[in-house]
C-alpha cells in the first residue's frame, strides 16, 4: 500500500502550479491504483474573476519542460487552441529614427521543438476543465488562506481561511504565487528580492508596427529602457515598458487601481520612450486604459519545505516575467512533486518531499540566475548597450547566413594554420 493512500492533500492556490499538481496527482493515483486520496484546493479568487486579468499570452517552452508536462497531463492539444498570433518566434530588435530592425530572431514557435504562446486564461482554464472533472478534487473558490498550524496529537495540519472556516490535511502544497501568504506565515525570512525591474504593462487594440507583427520580442536601445511586445490577436498587442529602478513602483493592481493612477502610469511609459519611433509611441498612447498596470520584478532562490508544508512554483522560486519561465517551472514542479508522492521508490511523504526538492532546487536555481542575467543584459546603458546590440547583430547575421559564416570561420582557421605552421 502506498504511503499516500487515504490521505488528504490541501493545495493553497488554484493557479498554474496548483492545477498542474492536482491534475498530475489524480492521474498518477489512477495509473498506480492508489485509492482514497482527497484533494482540496483553496483559491483566493472567485472562479470567474480571473478571465480579464489573464488575458495575455505567455511562452510555454520545451527547453524547460512546460510543453512536455502539458502533453503528459493530456491537455496540450486543448491548450494549443489558445495560441496567439505571435507564432514567428522570439526576436531582439533595435530602433532608430527610421523604425525597427530585428537583430536576432529565433525559429518559429512550434510545440514539437520550441514552444508556443497560449493565452494565460486558455492555459489555466484548459487545466481547470480537466481537474474539475475529477470527483476526488474539491474546489473552494473565494477562499483566502489565513493561517496553518500543526496538531501534534493527530499529526495533521489545520488550515484556517479568512472567513473563519477550518480544514484538516496530511500534506499542504503551497502554490499561492510570488508573494505567497503561506510562506509569509510559515517561513517569514524567505522573502523575494526586488530585482530592480519595473514593468509598465498595457494592451492596445492595434497590430504592432509592420516588421514586428506575428512575433513577440524585446526592443532595446542604449538608454536602459526596453519594450516587450507581443502580437496577441488580429488588431491586439500587449506591451511592457521596462527599466531598472532602485525602489519598487507603488504597485497599482489592475483590479484595484483608479483611472487617474492608470493615466499616470501610461504617461510615465510615454515619457520613457519619448525618443522612440512615432509608431511605438502611438501604439502605447492608444492603450486600453483598463489594461494598464505595473509589475515590479521580484525573484528568490528556492527553499525547502517546513515539515509537510511544501512549496511549488512562484511560492518557492518566483522569477520576473523577463525569464519567461515561471509558468513552465510551476507546471514541471506540479508534475514532479506528484511523481515523487506516488513513486514506490519513496517510503514516506517526507522522503517524497525531499526527493522532489533535490530535483527541483538545482533546476529552479539555474533559471533564477539566468533571469537575473537577462534583466541586466536588456537594460545596459551607454557604450555597453551599443556593444550588446553590435554583438546581437553579429549573432543574428551569422544565424541568417550560416554558409557564409562557415566559410569565414574555415578561411580564418586555414589562414591561422598557414601563418603558424606554413613554411
Ligand atoms: C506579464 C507576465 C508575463 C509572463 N510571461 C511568462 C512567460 O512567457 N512564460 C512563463 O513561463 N511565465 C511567465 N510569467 C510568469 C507566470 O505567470 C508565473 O510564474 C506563474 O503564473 C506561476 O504560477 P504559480 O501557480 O506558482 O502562481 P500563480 O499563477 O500566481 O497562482 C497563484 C494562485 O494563488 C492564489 N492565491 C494568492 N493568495 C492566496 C491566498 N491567500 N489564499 C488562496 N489562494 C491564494 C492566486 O489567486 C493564484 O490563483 C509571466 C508573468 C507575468 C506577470
Amino acid at each position: 500500500m502506498s504511503f499516500i493512500e487515504g490521505k488528504t492533500v490541501a493545495i493553497v492556490g488554484g493557479g498554474i502550479g496548483g492545477l498542474s499538481f492536482a491534475l498530475s496527482l489524480t492521474k498518477m493515483c489512477q495509473e498506480n491504483n492508489i485509492g482514497g486520496v482527497t484533494i482540496q484546493i483553496f483559491e483566493r479568487d472567485g472562479k470567474a474573476e480571473d478571465k480579464d486579468f489573464q488575458n495575455y499570452s505567455l511562452s510555454i517552452r520545451s527547453d524547460s519542460g512546460g510543453v512536455q508536462t502539458l502533453r503528459k497531463l493530456g491537455v496540450l492539444d486543448d491548450i494549443i487552441k489558445h495560441t496567439v498570433y505571435a507564432t514567428e518566434g522570439f526576436y531582439c530588435a533595435s530602433y532608430s529614427a527610421n523604425g525597427f530592425e530585428i537583430m536576432v530572431q529565433s525559429p518559429p514557435m512550434n510545440p514539437e521543438n520550441a514552444g508556443f504562446r497560449p493565452l494565460r486564461y486558455g492555459l489555466w482554464s484548459g487545466m481547470l476543465k480537466k481537474v474539475e472533472s475529477n470527483e476526488n478534487v474539491s474546489f473552494h473558490w473565494s477562499s483566502p488562506f489565513e493561517d496553518v498550524t500543526h496538531d501534534d496529537e493527530t499529526d495533521k495540519y489545520r488550515i484556517a481561511l479568512t472567513d473563519g472556516r477550518n480544514y484538516e490535511a496530511d500534506i499542504v502544497v503551497v502554490a499561492d504565487g510570488s508573494h505567497s501568504p503561506v510562506r509569509n506565515v510559515v517561513l517569514p525570512l524567505e522573502k523575494p528580492r526586488f530585482t530592480r525591474l519595473v514593468f509598465l504593462i498595457g494592451t492596445t487594440d492595434r497590430d504592432p508596427p509592420k516588421n514586428l507583427q506575428h512575433r513577440h520580442g524585446l526592443i532595446i536601445g542604449k538608454d536602459g529602457v526596453a519594450i516587450f511586445l507581443s502580437h496577441e490577436d488580429e488588431g491586439r498587442s500587449i506591451w511592457g515598458v521596462s527599466r531598472l529602478c532602485d525602489q519598487p513602483h507603488a504597485v497599482h493592481r489592475v483590479r484595484t487601481s483608479t483611472e487617474d493612477q492608470k493615466k499616470e502610469i501610461l504617461k510615465e511609459a510615454l515619457d520613457l520612450i519619448k525618443d522612440w519611433p512615432k509608431e511605438m509611441r502611438d501604439l502605447i498612447a492608444a492603450a486600453n486604459l483598463d489594461s494598464i498596470r505595473v509589475a515590479n520584478g521580484y525573484d528568490k532562490m528556492p527553499h525547502r519545505a517546513k515539515g509537510r508544508i511544501v512549496f511549488i512554483g512562484d511560492a518557492c522560486h518566483p522569477v520576473t516575467p523577463y525569464s519567461a519561465n515561471g509558468a513552465n517551472m510551476a507546471l514541471v514542479d506540479g508534475w514532479s512533486l506528484a511523481e515523487q508522492l506516488t513513486s514506490p521508490k519513496n517510503n514516506s511523504i517526507d522522503e517524497a518531499i525531499k526527493a522532489f526538492e533535490d530535483e527541483m532546487i538545482p533546476r529552479a536555481t539555474k533559471i533564477v540566475i539566468t533571469g537575473q542575467r537577462t534583466i541586466s543584459f536588456a537594460h545596459l546603458t551607454g557604450w555597453k548597450g551599443v556593444a550588446r546590440n553590435g554583438f546581437l547583430k553579429t549573432v543574428g547575421s551569422m544565424l541568417r547566413h550560416p554558409k557564409v559564416t562557415l566559410a569565414v570561420v574555415v578561411g580564418a582557421v586555414a589562414l591561422g594554420a598557414y601563418y603558424l605552421f606554413g613554411s
